[in-house]
């Protein structure tokens, strides 16, 4: 059989089939007659094996992608049913013409709806949950093949229980989400030193919708992103130097690796020439950034928010001495609380603190040694990103880890969507 990789290749794994269906009545029936275990996957975006399947069954969703305006809410919400097999980019760029909007978005928009609704995907700004938290109902079709309706103020705990679904419980087939007015965006990026930033962590964060930094290893410096609403004219999108920005930290990494005076220098440099960037765009085509260069792998922990500044720092030193080949950026962002059952935003403001290396060299130590910090602030991975916790570890971590798993095991009961991975996580 054919082998399947995740986009960074950190993942392969060999489906005994790959079946794409292209609705409900035939889903249920693929679901009815298959032996476990059965992966439904997005666009393969997630570094951690969520979505992977050996010797089974590797699900794709065909169509799955309309787009249906609804009636505001009670609240008199704006609110769209969608499919859950089209992309982010897809939905956007439909939403857009109908007077709809997503409050916020991430970095890309390649996943897949369901990609993204099911591992808690997230932008940042402190105002705005995860893609989960915008869900007012979901429709999936169970481990049984029964089509399940799960509503926000109807069906409470199940829905808590699948809004971050993780490919388990059911397929996702649509989804009714709240959205806003389209709006326009006012994008800005600068640098600052990083302990000048982190000494006004807080104001600094806040100083706009969105706010974002990278931290480029080694060089003392911080790149910021600030966006905020406008309704001024278009300034047109510079040309994406971000490919180009990595490929000279790449090299002038390698050049300066023995000499951490001449590299803080070196980047300075060149960053400097790099950074400046400013645009007005709508907000479907501000948000997503050009991925598509050099490829990598990524671990990204949720942490409090007020913990912050002091576990920035110590991750910055950990690579600083120990990890100079790392030239990847670290990427910090912010995510509003929510109330999901495995959101890692559940019940807290949350910081993002995300670690980067080159796809194919070795990550398990740059992994172990972040992680060692990101356990003392009871940090939660994303799911769709490298970490090394398990169900023992992930009980401690979310209040209502059980009740997620027994709402599983309730929609699946034979276990058709668990591989040992899975299993392993979940613990069923
Ligand atoms: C370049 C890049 C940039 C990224 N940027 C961000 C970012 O800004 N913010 C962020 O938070 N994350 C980011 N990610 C991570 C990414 O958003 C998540 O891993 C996301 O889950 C990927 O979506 P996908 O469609 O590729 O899903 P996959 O990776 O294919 O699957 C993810 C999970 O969804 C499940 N799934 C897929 N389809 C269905 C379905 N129909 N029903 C039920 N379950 C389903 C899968 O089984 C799996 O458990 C990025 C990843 C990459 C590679």
């Amino acid at each position: 059989m054919q082998q399947w990789s995740n986009w960074s290749g950190s993942v392969v794994a060999t489906p005994a089939r790959e079946v794409t269906v292209a609705g409900e009545d035939q889903l249920s029936d693929l679901i009815r007659s298959s032996e476990a275990p059965l992966r439904p996957v997005g666009a393969g975006h997630s570094f951690t094996p969520v979505a992977a399947v050996e010797g089974g069954t590797l699900l794709r969703l065909a169509g799955f992608d309309e787009v249906v305006v609804l009636p505001d809410d009670a609240a008199g919400q704006k609110r769209v049913r969608i499919g859950a097999g089209q992309t982010l980019g897809h939905l956007t760029s439909e939403l857009h013409p109908l007077g709809q909007a997503l409050k916020n978005m991430g970095d890309i928009d390649d996943q897949t709806v369901a990609g993204a609704l099911g591992t808690a995907t997230h932008g940042t700004g402190l105002q705005f949950g995860c893609y989960p938290s915008m869900l007012q109902a979901l429709t999936l079709i169970d481990g049984t093949g029964r089509k399940q309706v799960l509503s926000r103020e109807r069906d409470v705990d199940l829905f808590r229980a699948m809004a971050v679904g993780i490919g388990t419980g059911g397929v996702l087939t649509e989804a009714v989400i709240n959205t806003v007015a389209p709006y326009r965006l006012d994008r800005m990026r600068y640098t600052m030193p990083i302990h000048d930033l982190l000494a006004e962590f807080d104001s600094r964060m806040s100083a706009a919708r969105n706010v974002e930094f990278y931290y480029i290893t080694g060089s003392g410096l911080a790149l910021i992103t600030e966006s905020r609403e406008t309704n001024a004219d278009l300034i047109a999108r510079p040309a994406d130097k971000d490919q180009e920005g990595l490929a000279q930290l790449r090299l002038t990494s390698r050049l300066t690796q023995f000499s951490p005076a001449l590299r803080r220098m070196a980047l300075g440099m060149a960053i400097k020439s790099h950074a400046k960037e400013h645009f007005i765009e709508d907000w479907h085509l501000a948000f997503p950034t050009d991925r598509e260069g050099i490829r990598f792998n990524e671990a990204e922990y949720h942490l409090p928010i007020e913990v912050g500044p002091e576990a920035i720092r110590r991750v910055i030193d950990v690579v600083e001495r120990d990890f100079r080949n790392v030239y990847f950026p670290l990427e910090v962002r912010t995510v509003k609380a929510d109330d999901l059952m495995l959101s890692p935003f559940q019940g807290r403001d949350s910081v993002s603190i995300a670690v980067h290396h080159e796809a194919g060299k070795p990550f398990k130590a740059l992994l172990a040694a972040v992680e060692r910090i990101f356990a003392e602030y009871d940090g939660r991975p994303h799911w769709g990103k490298m970490h090394s916790l398990k169900a023992a570890d992930l009980r401690r971590l979310y209040p209502d880890f059980d009740l997620a798993v027994e709402a599983r095991r309730h929609l699946d009961p034979k276990g058709l969507f668990l591989t040992p991975y899975m299993q392993a996580l979940l613990a069923q």
